[in-house]
């Protein structure tokens, strides 16, 4: 695995936005509570329900990220398909129910993380570009970038359902660097996903970090960063 190296100042930050910016698993964590307190009223085995859940997203949300399912779709199926690995047959009006209250939670009240206000402040100062790219569904990442209002604290975002492409395609990196009239080089990616954001930011040509906040990826060969604090430092070279 390549290892991180600073070749070039960092003149552009780009983060991703879920579970780095905003702790989506936490808003998460809220909305599968309520979907419960839904699914029990209906004599549904929650637990069971919403232990099915997390698998079926992230094949279905791989299948959205390389455009081979619509948003629409990827919605149909999220909260429909849990109910199949249970036996039950649910009705439509109930699965939608549940994405409505899903989507309700977690893009209206997103939470963020403490240190993302102070380390974007920070950057500002010190000149630093600062740009969101993130894979989620165009609408719902809108509505949590309105909500906590961090599209006017940073400089550009990039949604890849908007873009056309998606990461972890070189393109979806380029896109937002060629927006500052820069070199992949000078841009650093920051984020929480070893193949999306770390290694996919590396092989487009810019910079990297792990973010990894609960510790849990280990050495693996890629520099990680524990706070986006860490990101400082690399605003500091210019
Ligand atoms: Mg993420």
């Amino acid at each position: 695995m390549d290892q991180h190296e600073r070749t070039m100042p960092t003149k552009l930050v780009i983060f991703d936005l879920d579970d780095t910016l905003i702790d989506f698993a936490t808003t998460r964590q809220t909305a599968y509570a309520q979907m419960g307190k839904l699914l029990e009223q209906e004599g549904i085995d929650a637990q069971a329900y919403l232990q099915a859940c997390p698998p079926v997203d992230r094949a279905l949300f791989a299948l959205f990220e390389q455009g081979k399912l619509t948003r629409a779709e990827y919605r149909a199926r999220r909260f429909r398909e849990p109910f199949d690995t249970l036996g039950v047959v649910a009705s439509d009006e109930l699965v939608i129910r549940l994405n409505t209250l899903f989507m309700d939670v977690v893009n209206d009240t997103p939470l963020l993380y403490d240190d993302v206000l102070p380390v974007l402040a920070q950057l500002r100062e010190r000149d630093v570009r600062t740009a969101i790219l993130t894979n989620g569904p165009s609408d719902g990442q809108r509505r949590k970038l309105k909500a906590t209002g961090l599209a006017e604290l940073v400089d550009h975002v990039a949604i890849g359902e908007e873009q056309g492409f998606s990461k972890p395609l070189p393109q979806a990196f380029h896109s937002v660097v060629g927006r500052f009239g820069m070199d992949s080089g000078h841009a650093l990616m920051v984020g929480d996903s070893p193949l999306l954001d770390y290694d996919a930011a590396l092989n487009a040509g810019l910079q990297a970090l792990l973010l990894d906040r609960g510790g849990c990826h280990g050495e693996g060969g890629r520099a990680s960063i524990r706070s986006l604090e860490a990101v400082l430092p690399f605003g500091n070279d210019q």
